[in-house]
């Protein structure tokens, strides 16, 4: 093992709205802080691929200071990363389909990248750095933008057929009444619970004269998911039923997969949980009512994330994996941790 092989990663977490990067070591310690932005969005409503870059042009500069080896990159993606080319196949809140991101960012950069699932990142630095570390089974659940999930059973990462496994969040809750997804169906439990349906349930309170509280915490007319929860700390009533609403049904779909997997653990990130942590509490307590068996009803935790931000520490914990530095049994099997090198 060369001495290289102990450079910090230079870790990207690129979500629906925030863009996060870090410089990340081998035990998983943070160096530096991490920056952030907000995610660049060209005119026809994708993310600026090119805006991308150049932000991360000057943390990659920066990073080739620090690191005495050659500096890798990992990237933690919001949408359905193909583990093995790198590519986005589907990314619903980027508008992204079938973009190569791994390779161009290894192509700009002239450096190895690891790509793959947000999710998918997350439950990797749960497990080998986080809360799962001595857990043989347990569920990532996120709720920011998407609402989505991933899955580790058996001592491994588990992405399916195809990567992915443990899209929880676009399991069918109303296709009748529900709204259009990001995934292109209708009525998905995303479009129930993610941070925009907090937003709409808010809008449509605030357009419907329902809460002075919700509008007056309006700005230009449009209420935001965080004017919602500003709102619960200023007693609305309306607001708080808004967010009831979608712990509930959070319960019920997250209840689901603790009934179909009999796992004892659910660990939830995503910007909502952030912006109130003590929705995860009250997930803790109200899935009770869904859970089938008394063993589930005893043993289940739902817990926060171990770090501020669990898919940016995977970004990191993925390429150490790839290089072969991380314990074996936290491989997915049947897939390699892929480092993609497109220079
Ligand atoms: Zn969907």
């Amino acid at each position: 093992m060369s001495a290289s092989s102990h450079d910090p990663v230079l870790a990207v977490d690129i979500g629906g709205t925030s863009l996060r990067l870090s410089l990340i070591n081998l035990e998983g310690l943070l160096i530096g802080d991490i920056a952030r932005y907000d995610v660049p969005f060209a005119g026809d409503g994708a993310a600026d691929v090119g805006g991308i870059l150049a932000i991360m042009a000057e943390h990659v500069e920066r990073a080739r200071q620090i690191v005495s080896g050659e500096l890798k990159i990992g990237v933690s993606l919001c949408g359905n990363v193909d583990l093995a080319s790198g590519d986005a196949i589907l990314a619903p809140n980027l508008h992204w389909r079938n973009l190569p991101f791994g390779k161009l960012v290894s192509r700009r950069f002239q450096l190895p990248v690891c790509v793959a699932t947000d999710v998918r990142q997350a439950v990797l630095a749960e497990a080998v750095w986080g809360v799962g570390v001595n857990e043989r089974n347990f569920a990532w659940a996120t709720v920011g933008t998407g609402y989505g999930g991933y899955l580790f059973l058996n001592g491994r990462l588990y992405g399916g057929a195809n990567g992915f496994a443990g899209n929880f969040g676009h399991t069918t809750y109303d296709e009748i009444n529900g709204h259009r997804c990001g995934c292109g169906r209708r009525g998905c439990f995303e479009t129930f619970v993610a941070g925009p349906a907090i937003a709409r349930a808010g809008q449509a309170a605030h357009e419907a004269g329902e809460s002075a509280i919700l509008s007056s915490l309006t700005s230009e007319d449009k209420v935001s998911t965080r004017a919602v929860f500003r709102a619960i700390e200023l007693g609305d009533p309306v607001a708080a039923k808004i967010v009831d609403d979608a712990i509930r049904l959070i319960c019920i779909n997250l209840g689901g997969v603790v009934n179909l997997l009999d796992i004892k653990l659910i660990v939830m990130g995503g910007g909502v949980t952030k912006a109130a942590p003590w929705i995860v509490e009250r997930i803790q307590s109200d899935i009770r009512a869904y859970l089938m068996t008394v063993e589930a009803q005893r043993d289940l935790q739902v817990v926060r994330e171990s770090t501020a931000n669990a898919a940016l520490w995977g970004a990191a914990a993925h390429v150490f994996a790839a290089e072969g530095l991380l314990h074996g049994a936290k491989l997915e099997e049947g897939l390699e941790h892929r480092v993609i090198r497109a220079f």
